[in-house]
């Protein structure tokens, strides 16, 4: 039985007075599947959150392990160092250090990370201003660019490239070191040049069976071997059987990873029985992402993009679980602060 529309309003308005928390552990709990739904639960704070996850606290400054508790501040317990006398929380050098917003916040932001959903709908959920948002997204893809670097593809690992239009989206005229190389295009244009050119990017992509992907720009126009290497290197296992195009590059580059190599010719679709279906679905939806749902990326974060794609969209696993990851991930790992990176970070980030 579905309840009367002024019952639907009361729930509407019950939901938009309740708390970041509250709010949070609701939204988590709709997503959740039904069978743990009644288990599942947000973190009470930090504290918890850090105690549950990181069992051995260590100094952020000499890494040693004598340290005391040392009074609250700001809701987080504070520690001691023995040795060099620092005082720390636990949430140093993590995303969260320095951030004045509670886990309950992060929590919720991430949820909608994972529903994909615009920046402006995020912060007006999360009760933060736009800029905020834009940083938080952006953090926490730079932090998950950290996840990709230890993914080894091992199996039937599909390799292959696929090109994106430069973009300088995003508020160039503000910078004092950015100067716009050519005329702006309308969103979505075309390259002027036909085939590839140096308006594309190429990004080169590895997945295997499992759902395990890497992906990454590797450089300007058609990729050398170099430039595929610059992103493959260390992600494919000894004993993968490769299966690519026929770009010449990857002949080598399977020689040097120890692994088989099926190379699909020219024109054709298939070579002893593989394909490469699944890094051609890879990059079909990672384009419907970028291009289609959210009208084009900056060149300078679409690196960020793929990474979130790896995660949301390819990768196997129920929503909640792979939303406990990401922000597991997230909050623990040691990260750079967003503004202080966004200083060093290049238009068009290639890899080599
Ligand atoms: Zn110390």
């Amino acid at each position: 039985m579905a309840i009367t529309s002024s019952q639907f309003e009361i729930l509407r308005q019950l939901f938009s007075n309740a708390d970041a928390e509250q709010k949070a552990a609701f939204l988590e709990w709709l997503n959740a599947p039904a069978a743990s739904k009644a288990a599942k639960s947000v973190p009470a704070s930090f504290d918890a959150f850090f105690a549950e996850k990181r069992t051995v606290l260590v100094c952020p400054r000499c890494g040693s392990v004598h340290i005391f508790k040392n009074g609250h501040r700001n809701g987080r317990q504070r520690y001691n160092c023995k040795d060099c006398k620092t005082s720390f929380v636990a949430t140093n050098n993590t995303i969260l250090h320095q951030s004045k917003k509670d886990l309950a916040v992060w929590t919720l932001y991430i949820n909608c990370m994972m529903r994909k959903l615009p920046l402006r709908q995020t912060a007006k959920i999360c009760g933060i201003h736009l800029a905020t948002a834009f940083a938080w997204r952006h953090k926490i893809l730079d932090a998950l660019t950290n996840m990709m670097e230890g993914i080894k593809l091992d199996g039937v690992v599909e390799c292959d490239e696929t090109y994106q239009l430069v973009s300088f989206k995003g508020n160039h005229r503000n910078s004092r070191t950015f100067q716009m190389p050519r005329k702006a295009h309308k969103r979505g244009g075309t390259a002027e040049k036909r085939g590839l050119s140096q308006e594309q990017v190429c990004v080169t992509c590895g997945v295997n069976l499992g759902r395990q992907s890497v992906g990454r720009i590797s450089n300007l126009g058609k990729p050398s071997c170099k430039d595929l290497a610059s992103v493959l290197d260390g992600h494919v296992a000894e004993g993968a059987v490769m299966v690519t195009d026929a770009h010449r590059g990857y002949c080598k580059l399977a020689d040097a990873y120890r692994a088989s190599h099926i190379r699909i010719p020219r024109h054709r679709h298939t070579a002893q029985g593989f394909n490469i279906q699944l890094v051609n679905y890879y990059h079909s939806v990672l384009k419907g992402m970028i291009n289609i749902h959210f009208k084009g990326v900056a060149t300078k974060y679409l690196n960020n993009y793929v990474v979130w794609h790896n995660l949301v969209n390819f990768a196997h696993g129920p929503e909640g679980e792979k939303e406990m990851v990401m922000r597991d991930f997230v909050l623990t790992t040691k990260c750079l602060s967003f503004w202080k990176k966004n200083l060093v970070r290049p238009a068009i980030p290639v890899a080599a």
